[in-house]
């Protein structure tokens, strides 16, 4: 079956779906994305996901180029074309093409909005959770506005091509204080000694994860101590258990951390409970 993409309206061939060279996205990194979980067929988490695409577009000053319900209509339609059961939906939005100039457009210029979806291997993961997964860290040389979802994502392909070369699947990103931020695609999360469970608030400094936002519901509902605090490598090298969250990736744990086993060097109790437990806490629409 091939594969079906949104581009402005327009539902086309995959592989020759395309935008003109002076996007503004391709020139500059000038757009914003999301990625939304599909689950037996169904959006997961859709309205938080829309928040923050609205969040991030209005930051950029970058207009919603339809409105919420419409843009719903296309997700499930982009999702129902590629017959996609478990995978993920990506929508991207650029300020749109012009004639290059750094500064904004003329009025009226349309944001150009992409959108995708595909299967992914719902079984590879499990086995990718069940065995756990190592990560490495790297300096944060990101700029300061990590809290809108930009396509602007330079440091971040660097830092998991780093992890790769490294034979890990994620590098965490600490930042000149020596504290963990996030992952390049991923939120970050430790366990301690003590079985309080940290990760970084989202004030600055990180993106608001959507995973992260409701895996703070599971961890309340579980009674388990949250400290939402920054923490350090060290910290990270004691921990008892690691853990990333994200839309792809759900709870995924880390038995790894810059090639020192983490705990006793196998997936936490906490985090497999979190991972069984976060899809009963997502919104299913
Ligand atoms: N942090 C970064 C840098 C990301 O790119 C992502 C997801 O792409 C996340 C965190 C996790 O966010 P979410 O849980 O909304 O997928």
């Amino acid at each position: 079956m091939s594969r079906i993409a949104y581009v402005n309206g327009r539902y086309v061939p995959h592989r020759t779906a395309s935008v003109h060279v002076e996007d503004r996205g391709y020139q500059f990194a000038d757009g914003v994305y999301e990625v939304c979980e599909v689950r037996a067929g169904r959006l997961i988490d859709e309205r938080r996901h829309i928040d923050r695409l609205e969040r991030s577009l209005k930051e950029l000053r970058i207009a919603m180029p339809m409105r919420r319900n419409a843009l719903g209509v296309v997700l499930r339609e982009t999702v129902s074309r590629n017959r996609v059961r478990d995978g993920i939906v990506y929508l991207q939005i650029t300020r749109g093409v012009a004639r290059r100039d750094h500064a904004f457009p003329p009025a009226g210029t349309l944001p150009n909005t992409v959108i995708t979806a595909k299967n992914h291997d719902l079984a590879k993961l499990e086995q990718g959770a069940g065995d756990g997964i190592a990560v490495i860290s790297v300096p944060d040389n990101r700029w300061e506005r990590v809290d809108i979802k930009s396509v602007s994502l330079l440091p971040n392909v660097l830092a998991k091509q780093a992890a790769r070369e490294a034979g890990a699947k994620e590098a965490w990103f600490v930042d000149a204080k020596g504290f963990v931020t996030e992952g390049a695609s991923t939120n970050a999360w430790i366990v301690t000694r003590d079985g309080a469970v940290v990760t970084k608030p989202a004030d600055a400094g990180i993106l608001r994860g959507i995973t992260r936002t409701v895996v703070l519901e599971v961890i309340a509902e579980h009674g388990l101590t949250l400290e939402e605090r920054p923490f350090t490598m060290d910290e990270a090298y004691a921990a008892r258990e690691a853990f990333i969250t994200s839309a792809t990736q759900f709870v995924t744990p880390v038995v790894q951390i810059d090639g020192r086993p983490v705990g006793n060097g196998a997936p936490g109790l906490i985090a497999s409970a979190l991972r069984r437990d976060y899809h009963d806490h997502a919104e299913i629409a």
